[in-house]
């Protein structure tokens, strides 16, 4: 059985998808990895580090995918690539199957099976695959620190004989793993921290953490059976803005990361919001990449409207890309794991698999994931 680990292609993308620790976990259940030349080199990781555990380096890209039994990427391979996979092959990353149909459906065409990282059910169980939630916490620092830096304020409390600096205010919205991450980092550094999330579950876990959670009545608003936010009502949006500018207008920087699970980001901080807010102040656009929270934040820009600063850089944990790929390295393991056949060096897809089942996208020439073609035949 061989695994190949191809450059990334997306612009900017630093992260790799397999690091050494992991090749050479793997190399030791008699798998064979192929590594293509400078994979692992933005994540700190050279090809001598690769070649040292086990794995072939190769500067071949066509011949090495033309070859694999598994292909594992950060992202999903590009058209050119995916037709050079062999029928039968696996291919596992983000595959962004709620936007990417075009490539999901080359690969059912192809006969390759594909497993969507983004699917990876919220189970105890699926834990250690959880990709989604290993990438969200580094984003939640990483915005932390962004807005940090950018802030013309300082975030802890400070006496000193020229007077006191008070605690800059930091508003979080979106208490999942990313905000959760966000709030403990924030409280690290000595902000005093609010928060706000529709599920009232989260309640608890924000104030485990020393943050206040903010309260807004919008009636029933629940999640799905997975743990997600459902999309709130028109109306329940038009009272949500209203009562979030209240408290937008009194932070010093605000982190959005509410997403509603493959659909476009729920629009909370809108123009008037932002214009209630205090010249200097930042506020952080995490869900930027799925149409955004922030009215007017833009994918890897830094806007500036009424002095009030909006990043919305995408790929938050790609600037932490040897954390961020040794965790997901990690993750891309346990689910390897899954795929075999006893543990023995071949693979095997059971649709029944409680974690497998879910986020094994094609199979076989067919289309398993309803959110892409509803009449898939399951
Ligand atoms: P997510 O990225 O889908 O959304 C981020 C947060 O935004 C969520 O907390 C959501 O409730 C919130 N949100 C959505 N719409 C909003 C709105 N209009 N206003 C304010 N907030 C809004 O969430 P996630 O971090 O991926 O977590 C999803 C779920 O999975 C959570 O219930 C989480 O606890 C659960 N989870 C479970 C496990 C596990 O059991 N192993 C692991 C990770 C996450």
């Amino acid at each position: 059985m061989k695994i190949v680990v191809p450059r990334e292609c997306h612009q900017g993308e630093r992260r790799v998808a397999l690091i050494p620790d992991d090749v050479e976990r793997l190399v030791r259940k008699g798998i064979e990895v192929a590594v293509e030349a400078s994979a692992g080199s933005g994540a700190g990781c050279p090809d001598e580090a690769y070649r040292s555990v086990g794995a072939e380096v190769s500067t071949r890209r066509e011949h090495m995918l033309a070859a694999a039994d598994l292909v594992v990427g950060v992202r999903s391979l590009p058209a050119e690539d995916l037709a050079r996979l062999r029928d039968g092959c696996l291919s596992i990353g983000f595959l962004d199957p709620f936007q990417a149909s075009g490539l999901i459906e080359q690969m059912r065409s192809r006969g390759i099976s594909a497993i969507s990282m983004e699917l990876i059910p919220r189970s105890t169980r699926a834990q250690k695959m959880d990709a989604l939630s290993s990438q969200a916490s580094l984003a939640g620092y990483v915005a932390v620190i962004l807005a940090a830096e950018a802030l013309d304020k300082i975030f802890p409390m400070m006496t000193t004989p020229a007077g006191t600096i008070f605690p800059a205010r930091v508003f979080v919205l979106g208490a999942g793993v990313a905000g959760l991450q966000a709030i403990a980092t924030a409280k690290r550094l000595g902000a005093r921290v609010e928060a706000y999330d529709t599920r009232p579950a989260v309640e608890e876990q924000v104030k485990s953490l020393g943050a206040r959670f903010v309260k807004i009545d919008l009636g029933d608003t629940g999640e799905t059976r997975q743990g997600y936010a459902r999309a709130l009502s028109g109306d329940q949006l038009d009272r949500q803005q209203e009562a979030l500018a209240t408290v937008c207008a009194q932070a010093d920087v605000v982190i959005t990361t509410a997403q509603v699970f493959g659909r476009q980001a729920p629009r909370l901080i809108t123009a008037q919001s932002l214009n209630r807010m205090r010249p200097g102040s930042v506020v952080v656009d995490l869900a930027v990449e799925r149409g955004g929270n922030v009215e007017g934040s833009e994918t890897d820009r830094i806007v500036e409207t009424g002095g009030v600063r909006i990043i919305g850089l995408a790929n938050l944990p790609g600037r932490v890309a040897a954390h961020a790929s040794q965790v997901y390295s990690s993750n891309l393991f346990h689910l390897i794991g899954e795929c075999l056949d006893e543990g023995k060096p071949r693979l095997r897809l059971d649709l029944n698999h409680e974690v497998l089942g879910p986020c094994l996208v094609t199979h076989q020439g067919r289309i398993l994931y309803e959110g892409i073609n509803p009449s898939a035949n399951r």
